[in-house]
């Protein structure tokens, strides 16, 4: 079978990696960092190590709950009934039961009457690509109507895109409503949650090591700088190393390093992965002395407030894995361009903890145990106007050894490990195809 590399080892390189060896491939992936994980890795906080960003597990995640299974992590996946929040007007109100969405004070009972239908109308689409002609924030007026969309909406989508809100279309929308909507249906319409004890710092190894012992060689610390088909193979440069020739490259890193690493692309192929647009997140965590609210999530719509969301993660996991402290993570989801970038780690956390001081009353900085700060540029592709059939990087590119299978190929869904991993499993298997047939004519 012929041989592979995989550049970059997050959850799609590694689960790549796997499902190619499972199919008979030598795989080798290179990783530049000096751990695997990506997105998804851990970090240390204070003396414990969780995840540099949130991850939660739906019912509805089928594919993460076999893949942990595959690598013997069934026993450590906890499950708990969760409650969503909002922060509006300067009150903490909770939005988990159909009552307290009828309760709920900013909108009358014609908003609310239109606002079920529009989640009900949104989770009957079966096929979204229509959905890709229109602006995501006039699909919702249209069917939710202007004080909605104003007071719930706009601030909701703000909270997940930052300023690129404007430019998604509804079939981001679609694929928000879809999600949550699943996981209600698959939790008997209570919101479940789940996540692995011990976080990504016990999935990565558990399934580093299962993709070792199926063949897989994981190199760390490899920075690639360069990809290129020579007519006869693939090859990687690798940072301060040499070049190493395969069969076949699989890409998994964001679209513009795809662009940057494969000069050999054609000018039509660098101008669609360059009008891919990218979503970064600036992301705090703090340990704090005490819980903030009872609520996992709080979506936040009072623009005065520097962070997009308030994720609280010991209202799932138990706050004995912090020594009795609480995890919480304020992100912002940023445009490429926004200020908030040039801000330091500081100046982030002080910003930060003091717009939440005024939210909670008696919190002081003196409740913080421990902080740190995460960023990443290019963490979400905006679902934009005709994103599949205009935007979209293909698996095939002009180089017949050389394939892109990164989370920009998500079209209709939001950025989560569960996608990856079914995106991973139908690349890999395409993949081997194509590789199996180019070896075919070979032979
Ligand atoms: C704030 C936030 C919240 C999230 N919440 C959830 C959640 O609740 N639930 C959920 O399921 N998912 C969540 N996710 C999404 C999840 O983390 C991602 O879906 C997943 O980790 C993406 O994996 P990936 O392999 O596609 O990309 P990445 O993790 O970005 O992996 C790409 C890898 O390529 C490497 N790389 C880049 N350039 C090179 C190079 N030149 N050479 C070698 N290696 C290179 C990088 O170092 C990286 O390791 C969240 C993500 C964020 C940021």
């Amino acid at each position: 079978m012929p041989d592979v590399a995989v550049v970059g080892g997050g959850m799609m390189g590694l689960t790549m990696a796997l499902r190619l060896s499972q199919r008979g491939h030598r795989v080798r992936v290179y990783e530049g960092e000096n751990r695997v994980g990506g997105l998804a890795a851990a970090g240390p906080i204070g003396s414990w190590t969780w995840d540099r960003f949130y991850h939660v597990i739906l019912l509805s995640d089928t594919a993460l709950t076999g893949l942990l299974a595959e690598v013997g992590l069934s026993d450590r996946l906890r499950w708990g009934t969760t409650r969503t929040g909002f922060y509006v007007d300067g009150r903490w109100i909770s939005l988990s039961t159909a009552l307290e969405f009828l309760r709920f004070p900013p909108l009358g009972l014609v908003d609310k009457a239109r606002l079920a239908a529009t989640i009900l109308r949104a989770s009957r689409i079966d096929d979204p690509v229509p959905l890709e002609e229109m602006g995501a924030l006039d699909w919702l007026q249209r069917w939710s109507g202007s004080r909605t969309t104003e007071r719930i909406w706009t601030p909701l989508m703000r909270a997940k895109l930052g300023e690129n809100a404007g430019a998604a279309s509804a079939a981001f929308i679609w694929a928000i409503i879809a999600r949550m909507y699943a996981a209600r249906r698959t939790g008997l319409k209570r919101e479940m949650m789940g996540y692995v004890e011990g976080g990504y710092e016990a999935v990565l190894p558990a399934l580093r090591r299962h993709a070792e012992a199926s063949g897989v060689e994981v190199v760390t610390g490899a920075r690639v700088t360069d990809v290129m088909d020579d007519g006869s193979t693939a090859s990687i440069a690798i940072e301060g190393s040499g070049r190493v020739s395969f069969d076949g490259v699989v890409l998994t890193t964001a679209c513009p390093t795809v662009s940057r690493l494969c000069r050999q692309l054609t000018p039509a192929e660098h101008e669609r992965l360059a009008r891919v647009v990218y979503q970064g997140v600036v992301c705090p965590s703090f340990l704090l002395a005490r819980p903030i609210s009872d609520f996992y999530v709080t979506n936040i719509t009072d623009a005065w407030v520097p962070f997009t969301g308030v994720i609280e993660t010991t209202a799932l996991v138990d706050r004995q894995a912090f020594g009795g402290h609480s995890l919480v993570y304020l992100p912002r989801y940023l445009t490429q361009d926004d200020a908030m970038w040039s801000a330091n780690d500081e100046q982030v956390t002080m910003r930060f903890f003091d717009a939440l001081c005024r939210m909670v009353p008696g919190l002081t900085p003196a409740d913080i145990v421990a902080s740190r700060v995460a960023r990443a540029r290019e963490v979400l592709a905006v679902s934009t106007r005709r994103y599949s059939t205009e935007v979209m990087p293909a698996l095939d590119t002009s180089l017949p050894r050389v394939f892109i299978a990164n989370s920009a190929q998500i079209a209709h869904g939001t950025l989560n490990v569960n996608e990856t991993i079914v995106l991973a499993d139908r690349q890999s298997a395409a993949v081997h195809g194509r590789l199996a047939a180019a070896a075919t004519v070979i032979a």
